[in-house]
């Protein structure tokens, strides 16, 4: 898949968001200086559901607020191979709700939503099924042979070559 159709495939994510959870995504599209979100949703599709799952905790916890009070997604991001979800400010039940979605992240596909488990190939830790972290592994190794570096791969304690 090239980049346009990852592209389009996130602005349909990040519309249905703001269509379903108005009050958790009203920072989603307007910049970081205003309070809104930096960047969008920057994680892989495989990840979505797990987004959509804690997005309804989130939103229906929100609702209870009155208006002045109501927080908002700041960020939304992959980092260290597992989901971050930033807020503006958030309450307990709030927090136990993304740290279960976090935790969950590092068990699903980033890619694809299947079973996962930590890839640690080359400098960028990823959370990956075996399916998906053979493609990414090939696609890098095509990308360095281009550009004719001499990295020493790691994967599974294998050298390339
Ligand atoms: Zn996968």
């Amino acid at each position: 898949m090239d980049w346009k159709e990852k592209y389009k495939i996130r602005l349909k994510f990040e519309t249905e968001l703001k269509e379903k959870f108005p009050n958790l995504y009203s920072g989603l599209g307007f910049h970081w200086r205003d309070g809104g979100m930096l960047g969008g949703v920057e994680i892989g599709e495989g990840w979505y559901n797990i987004i959509r799952l804690l997005s309804e905790k989130l939103e229906y916890f929100i609702n209870k607020l009155t208006e002045e009070e109501r927080p908002r997604a700041v960020q939304v991001k992959e980092k260290f191979a597992g989901l971050r979800f930033y807020m503006s400010a958030k309450t307990k039940e709030m927090s136990e709700a993304i740290r279960e979605a976090e935790d969950r992240s590092y068990k699903v596909c980033e890619y694809c939503g299947a079973p996962g488990y930590e890839s640690d190939y080359s400098w960028w830790m990823k959370t990956l099924c075996e399916k998906c972290h053979e493609e990414r592994k090939n696609d890098q190794a095509k990308m360095h042979t281009t550009r004719g570096e001499t990295w020493k791969l790691k994967s599974k304690g294998k050298r390339l070559r």
